[in-house]
């Protein structure tokens, strides 16, 4: 009867995982396909300084326009690439678009105004990386400073020391990196003290209950105070309404990025979307939720 029980179980665990790894390969292919054709594209999320609504920048958010089954959200088809050559690939496609957008930024008249991408682990540990960054500041002549690499915790836990070495020679050029989601993996205050970081982005999950849950409040408020205390920038992620960013600007929190100020803005109406929101580099209106 035990017996019977585990092989069931051995028999479903091995259906799941064959599906697991022919959805994967399926996944592959798609996004081989989907870069030829044109369906990615990325949409672009303001960051304004919490005290003066300064525009700090744009985090970049790919999204994929599937033509039979609609956007497809980046939650749902990049932990399944993680690590093969297709993310890899896409991810230079992302860096490439990202260094076309602050092009655009800078043509529109907005100098300062920086791009934040986010890096998946595979494109981490690829030794190419630093290369193909310096080949395109030398394409676009623009300075490094204007791009900040997002990593996770998980996209740091493969190959620490030489995650290290390549954030160390690619900061010496000029390029910031932040920790994304802090506070979500296990070991937040270790990487805070070994990595060469310069921002800190408290994960949205902290920040949607701040004024109901004392414990997150409390979270975030001693974040951002160790953060400060150590020199670096720190930002809040999934900030939606005023009471929020009144208190998260109160605690000296340095950067406010949520749906309160814009949702992730499609790259093809991010003109349009400066001409409406922001002057002289600052936000200038009462927000409002119109993008998807
Ligand atoms: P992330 O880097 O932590 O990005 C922030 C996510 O929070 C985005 O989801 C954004 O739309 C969402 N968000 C921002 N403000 C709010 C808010 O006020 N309320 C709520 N409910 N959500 C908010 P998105 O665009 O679906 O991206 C999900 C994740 O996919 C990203 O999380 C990032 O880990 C990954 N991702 C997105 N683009 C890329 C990419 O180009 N490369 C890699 N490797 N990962 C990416
Ligand atoms: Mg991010
Ligand atoms: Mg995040
Ligand atoms: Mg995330």
């Amino acid at each position: 009867e035990a017996k019977d029980n585990g092989g069931g179980q051995y028999h479903i665990y091995h259906q799941d995982m064959y599906q697991r790894v022919a959805h994967r390969v399926m996944m592959e292919t798609e996004v081989r396909q989907a870069l030829a054709k044109g369906q990615f594209s990325l949409s672009l999320q303001p960051q304004v300084m919490a005290k003066s609504k300064k525009i700090y920048g744009f985090e970049a958010l790919l999204r994929w326009r599937h033509p039979e089954k609609g956007m497809i959200s980046p939650d749902d088809f990049i932990p399944i690439l993680e690590n093969s050559e297709h993310m890899v690939e896409l991810g230079y496609w992302v860096i490439r678009r990202c260094f076309e957008i602050v092009k655009q930024l800078q043509r529109y008249g907005l100098k300062d105004v920086r791009i934040a991408m986010n890096l998946s682990a595979g494109q981490f540990v690829d030794g190419n990386l630093p290369q193909y960054l310096h080949a395109l500041l030398r394409e676009f002549s623009l300075p490094a400073r204007l791009f900040e690499l997002e990593l996770t915790e998980q996209t740091l836990v493969k190959d620490i020391d030489r995650a290290i070495e390549m954030m160390n020679n690619l900061r010496t050029i000029g390029f910031s990196f932040a920790i994304d989601d802090f506070g979500t993996g296990y070991s937040s205050l270790a990487y805070i003290k070994k990595m060469p970081v310069d921002v800190i982005k408290i994960d949205k999950s902290f920040i949607f209950g701040m004024l109901e849950n004392h414990a997150d409040y409390q979270i975030i408020t001693s974040t951002i105070a160790m953060v400060k205390n150590l020199g670096l920038t720190v930002v809040a992620e999934g900030v939606e309404s005023s009471a929020q960013l009144r208190s998260l600007s109160e605690s000296n929190c340095d950067i406010i990025q949520g749906y309160y100020f814009s949702k992730p803005v499609p790259e093809k109406e991010l003109l349009a979307f400066l001409d409406n929101h922001v002057v002289d580099g600052c936000w200038k209106t009462a927000p409002q939720v119109t993008f998807q």
